[in-house]
């Protein structure tokens, strides 16, 4: 668990000279580098390849070469070791990460207080990795803690089904009001945008990403940060397949694909 958060830190220090970038030019690099990392270890056909280069030919040339360079070896990294962990997982039975109970015991004692919570639905590692740059490049502190919270079937309800053990309903918003009072935060706010474009876009990658909007996404964030420290988290993220349709995300997909990034959530603080 240790090497994956340190893979991320790896990752925010490489792509600390591209904070100055539109947030949606960041988002899209760091995107394309966990796709490209996830693409070679699953061993992709040369036209998902070629689908990926289209994709990375719409980032300005100055900024491509990241994607072979450090940025590309700290996502393969990641990858890697987020692979392991799942793996160890599915060894052993369940993670003990999956269950609520053991986050908030976790979240008590090692964040203890915030001012606020973010919730993001379907918040994936290349959105909060980018926050987390744009974060950082704005000199605020940012701290990627060393836990996840494990979502082994990918799906929002795995999640809000624990929130009933809390007396709470099964809706995600209520698991924002879960954190906020367990940290004492003053306010919470739940962003479903990236759920919804995943639905609705996620069968193109160009699509996806335009439609995103990480801009308009940050800004809602920031102005919540601006406010006092924040928590920022998910549900859980999604994955990226490569199959004969090409590449698509989508979130609990159940065969193997390039990224499985729907089976985990972060925890950032922005302080
Ligand atoms: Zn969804």
């Amino acid at each position: 668990m240790r090497g994956l958060v340190r893979g991320l830190e790896d990752i925010i220090k490489s792509t600390f000279s591209l904070g100055s970038l539109s947030m949606d030019l960041l988002h899209k690099t760091l995107f394309c580098a966990f796709a490209k990392a996830g693409l070679s270890l699953f061993g992709a056909t040369d036209e998902q390849r070629a689908e990926l280069e289209k994709l990375v030919k719409t980032i300005p040339a100055p900024y491509r070469g990241l994607l072979s360079g450090r940025l590309y070896l700290s996502a393969l990294k990641f990858v890697r070791s987020l692979e392991d962990f799942l793996r160890g997982g599915s060894r052993t039975g369940v993670l003990e990460e999956a269950s609520l109970q053991f986050i908030l015991d976790f979240l008590r004692e090692r964040v203890g207080k915030v001012g606020g919570v973010v919730v993001l639905d379907c918040g994936s590692i290349p959105e909060l990795s980018a926050i987390a740059c744009k974060f950082a490049y704005l000199n605020r502190n940012v701290t990627i803690y060393d836990k996840v919270f494990v979502n082994p079937v990918g799906a929002t309800r795995f999640l809000t089904e624990q929130l009933t053990d809390f007396n709470r309903g099964a809706v995600l918003r209520y698991y924002a009001e879960l954190l906020k009072e367990e940290l004492r935060a003053k306010f919470c706010a739940k962003i479903s945008t990236i759920d919804l474009v995943v639905h609705r876009h996620g069968m193109n990658l160009i699509d996806f990403l335009s439609s995103l909007n990480m801009e308009k996404i940050f800004e809602q964030i920031d102005r919540l940060a601006r406010r006092d420290s924040i928590l920022v988290t998910a549900d859980h993220g999604y994955d990226l397949v490569a199959d004969e349709h090409g590449l698509f995300v989508t979130h609990g997909y159940k065969g193997e694909c390039p990224l499985n990034f729907s089976r985990i959530a972060l925890f950032l603080v922005i302080d």
